[in-house]
């Protein structure tokens, strides 16, 4: 083929990349549900176990995983992608390649709480330590580094509140101190956020949210250059075991077909209904990454080219985010997010309920917030189904 794929614009890469054609010549990609494969002679083995090109068993790759895996490298601009049974499976190994015992990682404080858990819970068993900051303080960043600092894990937009972080700024400091910078992109898509041209070292995601994006399947992918991720992660996703399913790799290679006009559209979409929550005398606070009035906003206009699907508002109290969210006839209470579906929240009693409360209030979390993932519904039946809920609050 003459085309080099990475000449394609998105679109194109995400319908055509990394797909590998069977000899019948299909459209849809192929399913391969195999665990292991045969070979032509006891040579031909000889050669794939010395390392030479083609499959040997699905924990260690899988055509069809392997096209999912071709694709969201070639949409992220990265060398190699290694998907994962879902995103927390990523996140781990994402550290635990980087970290020894005796290591020392920085961590910004807002963070998805399984990762928090990971961090403050698992991490600390084999000896390595932590500290979190406060992600938008780029001093905190610095001050934090010790002479055994060897990662930094940075969520950007942050989870719940959206915080916003510059990831350029924070790589300057983590290579400076000989650490790799790891970037959990979910809540930017890799749509509107390129860690890896900001200067992060390796990037994951939750395939969870908008990759699939239909709500349908665990995954999650792991993104970076090769030297690192066959040095850091090749054989501990052999050996541990993360791997993707097959199936589920379908499902998610297909997703990433639609999955531009996907996000874009809720993109569109959590734009109004953002308008709604700001407008809103029942609101306290709006925040929401494709509004001017964000914390952050000069730091998304250097490093995001769209605002997201999620939106948060502090409603005040519990009892009037319980309130709204009882009163939502079309957007479902739920704590996922990235959906076609609407969908909303209540952090304190939901995501974030195992975060001691002095660690809430520290991220700003307090019991009126309400997290909104926005869907691909009509835009006017949102506007209209949270006006209620909002009446109601
Ligand atoms: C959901 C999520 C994860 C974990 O992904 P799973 O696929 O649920 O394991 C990690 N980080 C962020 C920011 C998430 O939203």
């Amino acid at each position: 083929m003459a085309e080099d794929p990475r000449d394609w614009e998105t679109e194109t890469r995400l319908v055509r990349g990394g797909m590998a054609r069977s000899p019948y010549g299909e459209i849809s990609e192929a399913l391969y549900l195999t665990q292991s494969f045969a070979y032509d002679s006891a040579e031909s083995a000889d050669e794939r176990f010395a390392g030479g090109p083609g499959f040997i068993y699905q924990r260690f790759g899988n055509p069809t995983t392997q096209m999912f895996e071709d694709r969201l490298a070639l949409l992220e601009g990265a060398e190699v992608c290694r998907a994962t049974a879902s995103g927390m499976a990523a996140v781990h190994v994402a550290l635990t390649g980087l970290l020894r015992a005796g290591d020392h990682l920085v961590a910004g404080r807002a963070l998805f709480g399984s990762c928090r858990w990971i961090i403050s819970e698992w991490l600390p068993r084999f000896g390595v330590e932590t500290t979190y900051v406060d992600a938008t303080d780029i001093d905190a960043w610095k001050n934090a580094v010790r002479p055994n600092t060897k990662a930094f894990l940075v969520e950007s937009p942050a989870n719940p509140l959206l915080e916003v972080t510059a990831i350029g700024a924070v790589a300057e400091i983590a290579h400076a101190a000989g650490a790799k910078l790891v970037v959990d992109n979910v809540f930017a898509t890799p749509i509107f956020q390129k860690p890896l041209a900001l200067g992060a070292d390796i990037v994951v995601y939750s395939a969870t949210k908008h990759i699939d994006g239909q709500g349908r399947v665990l995954g999650g992918a792991i993104l970076g250059a090769e030297p690192i991720m066959t040095e850091s992660y090749k054989d501990l996703l052999r050996h541990t075991g993360p791997a993707l399913s097959p199936f589920n790799s379908w499902v998610l290679l297909k997703a990433l077909e639609t999955l531009e006009l996907r996000v874009r559209k809720q993109t569109e979409n959590a734009g109004k209904v953002a308008n709604v929550f700001a407008s809103s005398g029942k609101v306290k606070k709006t925040i929401y990454c494709g509004r001017p009035d964000h914390p952050q906003a000069a730091i998304i206009a250097n490093q995001m080219t769209g605002g997201g699907n999620v939106v948060a508002f502090d409603l005040g109290s519990r009892e009037a985010a319980f309130r709204f969210l009882n009163a939502l006839e079309i957007v479902d209470i739920s704590n996922n997010l990235g959906d076609a579906k609407s969908m909303a929240t209540h952090p304190c009693t939901t995501t974030h309920r195992s975060m001691p409360e002095a660690e809430r209030l520290e991220i700003g979390l307090t019991e009126g917030w309400v997290r909104m993932s926005v869907g691909l519904e009509g835009a006017g039946d949102l506007s209209r189904d949270v006006s209620r809920a909002l009446d109601a609050a």
